[in-house]
């Protein structure tokens, strides 16, 4: 029995169709959803995009998206075919006049229409006052948007109200593309659908939590953007910060939109102010034949960090006394992505001073591969007496599904589909956003008014040594970035 349910007919514009994510991300998730069986035969995608080229043209480029992002075998040419004859192309200038009817006669009002603005934000005003102007889109149009969501509390919020003159809240769509993993959404599953986790997690259980994104790539080719960026910024912000909120938050009432959001909402106004000196900034230096940091964004003094490790503490009744910490940073050791929350020692071991110290570890691992894990103590087999190790339960998925777990959509398939059905539940509100914003506003201008330098770090690393004293003064230490 399939797992996959269709959606409605749709017409899908992206705007920026011939760009960079287009290209690697949105088409391929596109064909892949449509191999599925989940994209009715009615539907259509509209490429939309300045560049003068026409139909046959756009569905070659969206051809070869595919043959360079999907598996050959994922991607029979009869199927790729199949696909391209839901895809066209207008020539659209977002400032200009240029293409407008053209569009306005290609988007059916009679289906569900949503537009991807896979652009510049500077681009998002122009785009929402033409779809309008041309009755293009209507009160149920949905638009999707992608990062960087402003670079500060006051161009966000410039950006939310640019929006907010055209569409509705509930039409708006801001991807955060770390709350489409499937082990994000496991996440909310192992902790509300059971009744093992709950009652512990709160301070008096949990020792404390950790974060990590690391990457080995540096910025490569965006250097340019990144710089104007950096990890607080970039990284956390967004993606840590919403994996922050979804450990953190309070159990929603419903699995709703606005009811998850509220409980996001309630945790980022709940965090206290960090002093910015208690973070550990570093830049990574030349290594393995890799330039280093100021040689990739062609500034020699870029004071821009490429990484970030900090204690975040919340300010309320379950999570007092209990640190989250959030590490973050390019060109480290490996590529790895999780939350490992450390549940307290026993109170008491009838073992023994050393036996049955380990603490219980829950690993949600969200990067290479995604799983639960949870790490508990049992008696070491055989006649060796009382030993004690600690072994992983595991709740991977591919185990435990068998073979449907081949068919777990990726992030961006995933969100478009809840794009198409009407579901914001996985996409970050506009007042979340502004009040990640507010919190990390102050510690980014404080480095810039002291004019504050990372550290160096070496390529291949954890990061600077001060990221690693950040724990030990606490007693603790980083989990193995592998
Ligand atoms: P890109 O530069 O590769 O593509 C830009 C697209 O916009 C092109 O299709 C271009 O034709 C179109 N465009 C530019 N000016 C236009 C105009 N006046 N009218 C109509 N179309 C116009 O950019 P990208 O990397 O694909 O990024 C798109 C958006 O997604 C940006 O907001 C970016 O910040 C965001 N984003 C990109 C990535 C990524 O991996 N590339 C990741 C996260 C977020």
């Amino acid at each position: 029995v399939s797992r996959v349910i269709p959606v409605e007919t749709f017409d899908l514009v992206i705007f920026g169709g011939t760009g960079d994510l287009a290209r690697r991300k949105i088409l391929p998730a596109l064909f892949r959803r449509f191999q599925a069986g989940q994209m009715p035969e009615e539907s259509r995608i509209i490429g939309a995009a300045r560049s003068e080229m026409g139909t046959k043209e756009f569905r070659a480029f969206v051809g070869e998206a595919i043959g360079e992002f999907i598996p050959a075998e994922e991607a029979p040419a009869k199927a790729v075919e199949n696909f391209l004859r839901h895809i066209s192309y207008v020539a659209v200038d977002a400032r200009g006049t240029d293409g407008w009817s053209d569009l306005s006669a290609q988007v059916r009002q009679d289906v569900i229409q949503a537009f991807y603005f896979s652009v510049a934000p500077a681009l998002f005003g122009d785009l929402a006052e033409r779809l309008h102007e041309h009755g293009i889109a209507g009160p149920e149009s949905r638009i999707v948007v992608e990062k960087p969501f402003g670079r500060d509390l006051e161009s966000a919020h410039a950006l939310n109200a640019t929006l907010a003159a055209h569409f509705d809240e509930h039409q708006i769509y801001r991807i955060d593309h770390y709350l489409g993993k499937e082990t994000v959404q496991n996440l909310m599953a192992v902790r509300f659908g059971n009744i093992l986790f709950e009652p512990l997690w709160n301070a008096q259980y949990v020792d404390h939590v950790q974060i990590t994104v690391a990457e080995t790539v540096g910025v490569e080719g965006r250097g340019a953007y990144y710089d104007l960026s950096g990890a607080m910024r970039d990284m956390v912000q967004n993606h840590m910060m919403q994996l922050l909120c979804l450990i953190a938050m309070e159990p929603p009432s419903q699995f709703e939109p606005d009811a998850v959001r509220d409980e996001k909402l309630k945790v980022i106004r709940a965090l206290d102010p960090v002093a910015p000196a208690e973070i550990v900034r570093g830049q990574y230096k030349a290594g393995n034949g890799r330039p280093s940091y100021v040689e990739g964004v062609e500034n020699p003094d870029s004071r821009t960090e490429s990484f970030i490790a900090m204690r975040v503490d919340i300010a309320n009744w379950r999570w007092k006394g209990t640190p989250f910490y959030l590490r973050t940073g390019k060109r480290l050791k490996s590529r790895m992505s999780e939350i490992v929350v450390t549940f307290r020692e026993p109170p008491h071991s009838i073992f023994g001073e050393e036996a049955g110290k380990s603490a219980n570890v829950l690993v949600i691992r969200l990067q290479p591969d995604e799983g639960i894990t949870l790490r508990v103590t049992i008696k070491e087999p055989g006649p060796g007496g009382m030993r004690l190790v600690d072994v992983p339960l595991d709740m991977t998925f591919a185990e435990a599904l068998g073979p449907d777990a081949d068919d777990i959509p990726d992030a961006y398939e995933r969100l478009i589909m809840d794009v198409i059905r009407g579901n914001q539940t996985l996409f970050m509100r506009g007042d979340e956003v502004e009040a990640a914003w507010a919190w990390t506003d102050p510690i980014i201008a404080a480095w810039s008014d002291k004019g504050d330098r990372p550290l160096p770090y070496e390529t291949g690393s954890t990061g600077p040594e001060d990221a690693l004293m950040l724990l030990h003064r606490d007693g603790r230490r980083w989990r193995e970035i592998e």
